[in-house]
């Protein structure tokens, strides 16, 4: 079975590629999106037909990117709980029951699954912790080499994972842009496939399956909200774009969730923008939080981030490192060992709930981006 992709387009020129060859971003410096014969897909697959499938990410075969099933590297990720939590009155999308334990795996399964299917013999990636841990382990199943960056104030365990698996890791001193440095160095130097956020077009697809699987999950009846932790801001382009597919093929109906984008106090470029109705984020001075996978101070697909949330009637909320603490301790209460970034998302519906902007009878979900018992210091 050939893929349903037609091809890949740049999200900023609209410029056209080939899915076949390796690419990394448009020659204007744009990423690059993954586009699908939709039509094609509904000739082909009913929604109906999915409950029956592979209890995994995968089976939404037909809207991955995948040219021959045989060669898919997957360790079992998506299709995680969906939590009804009702003294919090909203859904808990839990990631941290994935592989690795966060929802990187879903990015670091179609990203290696690319990567083997067009002769990739190595990759490398700069990362705050979880996405080098994530494709250090699909590496590891795929038989490919994994060369990792990341700073070396990223949580301890990350570094101990990548190692585990096999992959070369370098602790770089700085934040994730100087990790990012040292990657490029042996992208050209070494050839090295550079599998950075958004640098290459396949990870957003992995990342997709979660708007997908929140749709399956709730009956294909969308909640009013739709509420993530934004650091590369990935997972929301490919929730998103994962909707609009969605619409396309009618399986869904009506107006699509409002996105809410959440980062940390310390660290908010996406949400000044957004509250500037500036259209790019500014790099952020001096980045700090006890959340890594929210510290990145300029985000190179700021701009779909942006206009995901204004599509969508959404808004971009920052909350302090305290209320991030406060939050995973309640969600511990209520039994989910949430990561900072994924409790960030429930300190962010305390306060727009607080605040009236978002009504007590609306259907929220909050996105758990990773298990918390890979920050023991913040347990
Ligand atoms: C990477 C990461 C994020 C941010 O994800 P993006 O898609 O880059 O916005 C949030 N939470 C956790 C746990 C992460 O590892």
């Amino acid at each position: 079975m050939p893929s349903f992709v037609s091809h890949l387009e740049c999200s900023r020129c609209g410029r056209r590629y080939g899915h076949l060859e390796v690419h990394n971003l448009c020659a204007c410096g744009g990423p690059l999106l993954v586009e699908y014969d939709l039509d094609a897909i509904g000739r082909t697959v009913r929604r109906e037909e999915l409950s029956g499938r592979v209890a995994s990410m995968w089976r939404y075969r037909e809207l991955l990117p995948v040219e021959d099933l045989a060669r898919i590297v997957t360790l079992g990720e998506g299709l995680t709980p969906m939590l009804r939590m009702e003294r919090l009155g909203l859904w808990v999308k839990d990631d941290g029951l994935n592989p690795t334990g966060t929802f990187k795996a879903r990015g670091a399964s179609a990203g290696m699954t690319a990567a083997v299917e067009r002769g990739v013999r190595e990759v490398a990636l700069p990362t705050a912790g979880n996405a080098g841990a994530a494709w250090a382990a699909y590496g590891a199943a795929a038989g490919i080499a994994v060369h990792v960056a990341m700073p070396r104030d990223a949580p301890e365990v990350a570094g101990k994972e990548c190692l585990a698996h096999g992959a070369d890791l370098t602790l770089v001193e700085g934040l994730i842009g100087d990790a990012a440095a040292l990657v490029a160095e042996g992208v050209r130097e070494r050839g090295w496939f550079d599998a950075g956020t958004l640098r290459e077009p396949y990870r957003i697809e992995g990342k997709k399956t979660l708007g997908l699987e929140i749709a399956e999950q709730l009956g294909w009846d969308l909640p009013d909200a739709i509420v993530y932790p934004a650091g590369g801001g990935v997972g929301i382009i490919g929730i998103w774009r994962g909707l609009e597919q969605l619409a396309a093929l009618g399986w869904i109906e009506g107006p699509l969730p409002r996105l809410v984008v959440v980062q940390a106090e310390g660290c908010a470029p996406i949400v000044k923008a957004f509250h500037d109705g500036r259209e790019e984020s500014e790099p952020w001075p001096d980045p700090h939080t006890i959340a890594p996978g929210l510290c990145v101070p300029k985000a190179l697909g700021d701009f779909l981030v942006l206009r995901a949330v204004r599509e969508t009637g959404g808004t971009c909320v920052a909350v302090g490192d305290d209320e991030i603490r406060g939050a995973m301790r309640d969600l511990a209460s209520a039994g989910v060992l949430a990561c900072p970034e994924g409790a960030a998302t429930l300190a962010a519906v305390t306060r727009l709930r607080r605040r009236g902007d978002l009504p007590p009878d609306d259907r929220i979900v909050l996105v758990n981006t990773g298990t918390g018992l890979a920050y023991p210091d913040l347990l």
